[in-house]
């Protein structure tokens, strides 16, 4: 497990020492892993030949049945609507009371636990003051403000931090994404799920052509085309101000890789499969011009937020940035 290092290693001493909680609160805001690191943590109590006593197998039938989601000793319970109810509570310990079918251990993890009724927390709040042997329940929220104290004095608190983008980089090739797109999407989102989400979108992915085209024209100095370019294809796909937004953060990665890349620092470039071209490219411009070009891109991010037509701003952004302007 590549993400949130601090809270493995937590839990890792944890199981290695013997010395597991009966009771832990995840917090922390939504794609830092929460889910998936407490779903790794089961897997490192229940794994029958954990790989240097605390490495799960996943090739064990316990391994195999938490990663299909169908561990008979491992619940998982979310909100059902808007809230979890004292309902799904009650039902969770009537399972409990009942004894491992796979194995003496058990193991629960309620989501959004923020979410749980007054009469749901309180019920929960008794399991936890009377638990189980061998029972590890983990409680997941990005809304800690919204959690009673008293069940917050009965969980070890571990916080999750925004991934930093090597993890979410790391995290997305794991998911099976790979090279320009993973950098990119971990570029533009904070976390996992988002970036997953914008992967499935066509839209974006034709942006990102779009992007790379509006440079090279931009590069080759032919204002009129450059123009032609961009009203014809480039408006007809970047409509709205949020689309807008997005494809000016691309046209910054690009001139933020070209001073990487004058830099010799490739280990930052998003665009890795541009380098020759930012090669060229870069030979053409000093550090000062794309400095001063992507603070022009900048203050049209700005403009942008300040309600001025999208498609005005955009041909004054591409005269300024081919005459290597200012908007002051
Ligand atoms: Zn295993």
């Amino acid at each position: 497990m590549e993400m949130q290092p601090v809270i493995m290693k937590i839990l890792t001493q944890a199981v290695e020492k013997n010395r597991v909680a009966h009771a832990y609160l995840f917090e922390g805001k939504k794609g830092t892993g929460k889910k998936e690191v407490g779903l790794y943590f089961a897997k490192m109590l229940f794994c029958e030949s954990l790989i240097h006593g605390h490495i799960p197998c996943e090739q064990c039938i316990q391994c195999k049945r938490i990663n299909h989601g169908n561990h008979p000793d491992i619940h998982i319970m979310e909100p059902e609507g808007l809230s979890i109810k004292i309902e799904q509570i009650r039902s969770l310990q009537q399972e409990f009371a009942k004894k491992g079918v796979e194995s003496s251990k058990k193991f629960y993890m309620i989501v959004h636990a923020d979410k749980m009724t007054r009469s749901a927390a309180n019920s929960l709040l008794k399991f936890l003051e009377e638990p189980a042997a061998n029972t590890t329940a983990i409680l997941l929220t990005e809304n800690i403000g919204q959690i009673l104290p008293t069940i917050l004095s009965r969980c070890q608190q571990l916080s999750f931090q925004p991934l930093q983008t090597k993890e979410l980089i790391h995290n997305l090739q794991i998911n099976g994404i790979e090279g320009d797109r993973a950098r990119l999407l971990a570029n533009m989102t904070n976390n996992v799920e988002d970036a997953l989400q914008l992967n499935e979108d066509e839209w974006l992915l034709q942006g990102i052509k779009l992007v790379l085209k509006l440079y090279e024209a931009l590069s080759s100095n032919n204002l009129m085309d450059t123009l032609l370019f961009l009203q014809n294809e480039w408006l007809a796909h970047f409509k709205d101000r949020k689309q807008v937004e997005m494809g000016l953060d691309m046209l910054l990665f690009i001139y933020r890789d070209i001073l990487y890349t004058q830099l010799e620092n490739d280990d930052e470039l998003i665009f890795v499969s541009q380098k020759s071209v930012y090669e060229s490219y870069g030979l053409k411009v000093t550090k000062n011009e794309l400095f001063n070009n992507m603070m022009t891109i900048f203050e049209a991010k700005k403009r942008l937020e300040a309600n001025v037509n999208s498609s005005l701003l955009m041909e004054q952004l591409i005269i300024k940035l081919q005459e290597g302007l200012s908007f002051v």
